[in-house]
């Protein structure tokens, strides 16, 4: 663009300025004759109805056809047999996992991260961006439009992995939340992780800063916001706690850790500091509306009217509480008490399935094995914490987890005429009870990043050589190759 001289500088005519150039009409998109489910505060349905994108925004929906007359629309899709439902938000994931899926697979929590940690203490930059490839086009391929990684390995001289995985994550389209994770406590100061995988709490703290300043956009539609989150109570110390926190509310950013996972964190938390998870955590400034935690599955009634009151929000994440035998978090009481609950898949060496489906499924499921029985969470229900409740804990609820004229057009169209779907005649049992359907479309800011099944800004099968080569790599390296 030419650039223009200011009026009365040498050099200005005196004729006046033209006019600015009009801002062309934003394209649309149209999806009609699918089937609706909106998540709205009324969780509004339409067996028939349409969605009209401008730009990257939902201009309307509603029931029937798309109103008449609409101009500059680029695209019209017919959406017979589908269901169109807000994108899916991914609330707590370990994206580096990806590379070290399947092993210590018959082992409780401590167990399983001791086996773990000497292996991911030796994570690089290349191995960072395969991982985060092949996890984030697990889950856009599976419905997701939002998506939380904690990361908190960061081993000395490995370089700037927050920007590794940011690039690696750009090249998929979904908007990220990276949460920059931290661990201080070794095994010297009474912690889990070995203490070669730890970093030191004033390093944690200022490269966590970093990252913010360089990384976080709070803008509407943002694709990237980073969240401070020190990995877990047995892992960081508590002044990286409580100087996290401070971090987090000088810069406006939220935080984000694991609590209440297992009974032998819960042991931990009283031996160390004479009081449970959930207190602690209150203790160094860790509740509150900008805070949510991964799992909070050991909680009794007073820490669940501590979330409800304080507005801190939880990341539920069934298979990987069962995968390790965590046992079951009291979603339908928390709901009840007013607790804001997305889900997560957690990180894929303890969720192997990688996608968020899965935990819309378990989530109904392994609930009603709790207390509640059959009346725990029904579809909707499960619905509802895959996408509004995942918006609200990761503080996107304004922009993106429910279709509503003004809301940012993440939006997955399903495919519920084939096989594993056709004879279910309610679409929200048929994508929650069934299995994981076929996405057909799947929008982030009205941009594909899926159509008709398959990514459309990467290759499938290069993410997979990639992580597989990485895989590979990291595995000789541990083994002292
Ligand atoms: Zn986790």
């Amino acid at each position: 663009m030419a650039a223009q001289a200011a009026p009365g500088a040498p050099g200005a005519s005196d004729t006046p300025l033209d006019t600015p150039p009009a801002v062309p009409p934003a394209e649309r998109t149209v999806i009609e004759n699918c089937a609706v489910a909106t998540v709205d505060a009324q969780d509004t349905e339409h067996a028939a109805g349409h969605v009209v994108v401008a730009g990257q925004v939902i201009e309307s929906v509603g029931a029937g056809p798309a109103p008449k007359g609409l101009e500059n629309v680029v695209r019209r899709i017919d959406g017979s047999g589908h269901l169109l439902t807000p994108g899916l938000v991914n609330t707590h994931h370990h994206f580096y996992q990806w590379i070290t899926r399947g092993l210590a697979t018959d082992h409780n929590l401590f167990d399983w991260l001791v086996a773990l940690y000497p292996t991911w203490a030796r994570i690089d930059a290349p191995m960072l961006a395969a991982a985060t490839q092949g996890s984030l086009a697990m889950m856009v391929k599976g419905g997701v439009t939002t998506a939380c990684d904690h990361h908190y390995i960061f081993p000395r001289g490995s370089g700037d992995l927050v920007a590794a995985e940011l690039a690696a994550a750009a090249s998929i389209g979904a908007r990220i939340t990276l949460a920059r994770g931290s661990m201080d406590r070794g095994v010297k100061d009474g912690g889990l992780p070995p203490d070669f995988a730890v970093e030191t709490t004033e390093g944690a703290l200022k490269a966590t800063e970093e990252a913010i300043d360089s990384h976080h956009d709070a803008s509407f539609g943002s694709l990237v916001h980073i969240a401070v989150a020190p990995c877990s109570p047995f892992s960081v110390s508590t002044e990286l706690l409580r100087e996290g926190a401070l971090l987090a509310r000088r810069k406006g950013v939220r935080m984000h850790t694991h609590g209440s996972e297992t009974v032998e964190e819960e042991k931990f938390c009283h031996e160390l500091f004479g009081m449970g998870p959930t207190d602690y955590f209150e203790s160094t400034g860790w509740l509150g509306e900008d805070v949510w935690m991964a799992h909070c599955v050991h909680m009794n009634d007073a820490d669940i009217a501590a979330f409800a009151r304080t507005g801190t929000g939880v990341a539920h994440c069934p298979s990987s509480n069962a995968r390790l035998a965590a046992g079951i978090a009291r979603v339908p009481d928390m709901l009840r008490a007013g607790v804001p609950v997305g889900l997560g898949v957690d990180g894929t060496a303890s969720n192997e399935s990688g996608e968020l489906h899965t935990e819309l499924r378990n989530a109904l499921l392994i609930n009603r094995l709790g207390a509640h029985r059959e009346a725990a969470l029904d579809a909707r229900r499960a619905l509802r914490l895959g996408t509004y409740g995942g918006a609200q804990v990761l503080g996107r609820a304004r922009e993106t987890g429910s279709i509503e004229a003004g809301k940012l057009a993440d939006l997955v169209l399903w495919k519920l005429d084939g096989l594993g779907h056709s004879t279910i005649a309610d679409p929200v049992t048929a994508l929650v009870f069934g299995p994981a359907a076929p996405v057909t479309l799947s929008l982030v800011g009205g941009e594909p990043v899926v159509e008709d099944n398959h990514l459309t800004n990467v290759d499938e099968e290069a993410v997979a050589r990639a992580a597989r080569t990485q895989a590979r790599r990291l595995a000789r390296i541990a083994a002292g190759g």
